[in-house]
Order: structure tokens, then C-alpha cells, then sequence
């Protein structure tokens, strides 16, 4: 099973792609994930792309290849992986086939989560995410038991530096312009699946279970 999950910035990628990965026991990429760690770690990749990411902005085709290409190389993507907002634009995409190709391989679905942006600005305004292992909270639909502090792992929960009103509002904008094109370049390739993400979260993952069944 190799999955991309796609959506806009707030439509819910994230924690539905982290049921999956639960789920289904398959290795998870997520470039943002992957971004926000080498940051935290003082990493050289990773303090040049916060440079990016705290504005909204996309981190560079050049430097994200290389990193999943990287990540590709590692013996636990050999049967199954998620990829989680990778790739973001067309060149990515290209880049992928590539990598996927070499591999002897290619992606077994594209899962589209759709929202409304009202909906997403609302989502992102009031995310929470664990410092130490990632997972999402929001503050009115999934809060945490104990205010700031992580279900899973006690980890402390802050708000990502790229969820502010205008980071939010340049994130739709590129999503637009450089993201959306993708649909229409895997739905050429028959592999794209819509679902509604404006539904509860068991709703969504029980539409996106459908599509994973009978691949
Ligand atoms: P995410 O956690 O997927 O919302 O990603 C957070 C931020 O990381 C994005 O807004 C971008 O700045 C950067 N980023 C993540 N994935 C990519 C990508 N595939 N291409 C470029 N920038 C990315």
C-alpha cells in the first residue's frame, strides 16, 4: 500500500494520516513532521526551512526531494508508506514518479480530503500539536484531557508558528495556485480519491477505510 493523503493546510491530512499509519502499520512521511523535527534538533536543513515554513511559504523543490528521496531509501518503504504533504507542487510530483520508478514501484492511491476554507481557518486557529511526537489537538473538538500536555506521550502542546491568520492565509493561497494543480495530474493517472473532509473524524477515516480496502 503506498498512499499520498492531499488536502488544503487544515482539512484534517494530518491526523487522519496518523490513524492510517496506526492502522494499517505502515511507515509515514510527512514532510512537514519530517521539516519541524530538524528544526527542533538544530538541524542545518531544518533551521533553513522554518525560514519558510513560520511565513507560509514552501520550502524549496531541491531541498524536499532530497530529503524523500533520502527517506525513500530506507528499507521500511519496500512494501508500504504514507506520504503525508509530499509532493506539494507539480516539479515534486515529477520528482516523485522519478524516485517511485527507480524503485520499480508507484503509488497505489491518492486520497483528497476537501474542506471549505471558513472551515479550515477555523481548524488551523485553534490546532495544538505535541512538541515531542506530533499528534493534533483542537481546542474545542479534540481537546486534550490535561490542558497543554499530550494524551499519548505527556509531551507539551504548542501552537505551530505557521498557524497565525497570515501564515494561514498564504498557505490557501499557495495550496491554490501550486498544490491544487496536482488533482487533476493524478486524477489523469485514475488514482484520486475525494473525500469529504467537513464530517466528523471517524466519518472521514471510515470513508478513507473504503477506498484502502479495496486496493
Ligand atoms: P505540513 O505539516 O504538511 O502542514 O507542512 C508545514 C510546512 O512545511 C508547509 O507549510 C511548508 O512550509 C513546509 N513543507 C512541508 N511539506 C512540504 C513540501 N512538500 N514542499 C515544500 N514545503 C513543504
Amino acid at each position: 500500500m503506498k498512499i499520498l493523503v492531499m488536502g488544503p493546510p487544515g482539512a484534517g491530512k494530518g491526523s487522519q494520516s496518523a490513524k492510517i499509519v496506526d492502522s494499517y502499520k505502515i511507515p509515514s512521511i510527512s514532510t512537514g513532521q519530517m521539516f519541524r523535527n530538524a528544526y527542533e534538533d538544530n538541524e542545518p536543513i531544518g533551521i533553513e526551512a522554518m525560514k519558510y515554513i513560520k511565513n507560509g511559504e514552501l520550502v524549496s523543490d531541491e531541498i524536499t526531494n532530497e530529503l524523500v528521496r533520502l527517506r525513500l531509501q530506507k528499507n521500511d518503504t519496500e512494501r508500504s508508506f504514507l506520504l503525508d504533504g509530499y509532493p506539494r507542487t507539480v516539479t515534486q510530483a515529477v520528482a516523485l514518479d522519478g524516485m517511485l520508478k527507480k524503485m520499480g514501484t508507484d503509488l497505489s492511491a491518492v486520497i483528497n480530503i476537501l474542506s471549505s476554507n471558513d472551515v479550515l481557518f477555523e481548524r488551523m486557529e485553534a490546532r495544538r500539536v505535541c512538541k515531542e511526537c506530533g499528534a493534533t489537538y483542537h481546542l474545542v473538538f479534540k481537546k486534550p484531557v490535561v490542558e497543554g500536555v499530550c494524551d499519548k506521550c505527556s509531551g507539551e502542546l504548542y501552537q505551530r508558528a505557521d498557524d497565525t491568520l497570515e501564515s494561514v492565509k498564504r498557505r490557501l493561497e499557495i495550496y491554490e495556485t501550486k498544490t491544487k494543480p496536482l488533482l487533476d495530474y493524478y486524477d489523469k493517472k485514475g488514482i484520486l480519491y475525494n473525500i469529504n473532509g467537513m464530517q466528523s473524524f471517524d466519518k472521514v477515516y471510515a470513508d478513507i477505510e473504503l477506498v484502502l480496502r479495496d486496493l
